[in-house]
């Protein structure tokens, strides 16, 4: 993004957040050069971030795909949407944050499950269980010591 103070080509992401409109990230930006700072809105689709899966075959990043798994996740379970929503609002600010075009998989995987694990336990291991594929009860039974001793 250029600066549009000195014109400079490379400047700096501080900060981004959904905008209220929730389709777009509001960034504040500040220019190597000359130091100003300045917000840009930029709409999410126009953000290129390809996410780069196990088998190292690459995909567009999808939103739904994070929300199918935390509402899976949280099915049946007392949290309300909005918690929800927020969560994955917060999931996906922080991965445009990150300001890559690519981004590994695990990494998104990592961050849901950093973020469930505040919102509810039982989500948590849900997601927990598919994402880390389980071998077996021992590591299951690690995972939720894991929650029980924090
Ligand atoms: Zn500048």
């Amino acid at each position: 993004m250029k600066c549009p103070f000195c014109g400079k080509a490379d400047t700096k992401v501080i900060d981004s957040r959904p905008a209220d409109d929730n389709s777009s990230i509001r960034r504040r930006r500040q220019c190597d050069k000359c130091g100003k700072r300045f917000t840009t809105y930029e709409k999410v689709e126009t953000i290129p971030l390809v996410v780069v899966k196990k088998d190292m075959t690459r995909e567009l990043y999808d939103r739904s795909k994070i929300e199918k798994g935390v509402y899976k996740s949280c099915h049946k379970l007392p949290v309300p949407v909005e918690k929800i929503d927020e969560v994955i609002d917060s999931i996906e600010a922080a991965l445009f944050n990150l300001e890559t075009k690519e981004i590994q998989s695990n990494v998104i995987g990592e961050m849901v499950m950093d973020k469930l694990k505040d919102l509810d336990a039982v989500a948590y291991v849900r997601f927990a269980s598919i994402y880390r594929e389980f071998k077996d009860v021992n590591t299951f039974m690690d995972e939720i010591k894991k929650i029980l001793d924090s």
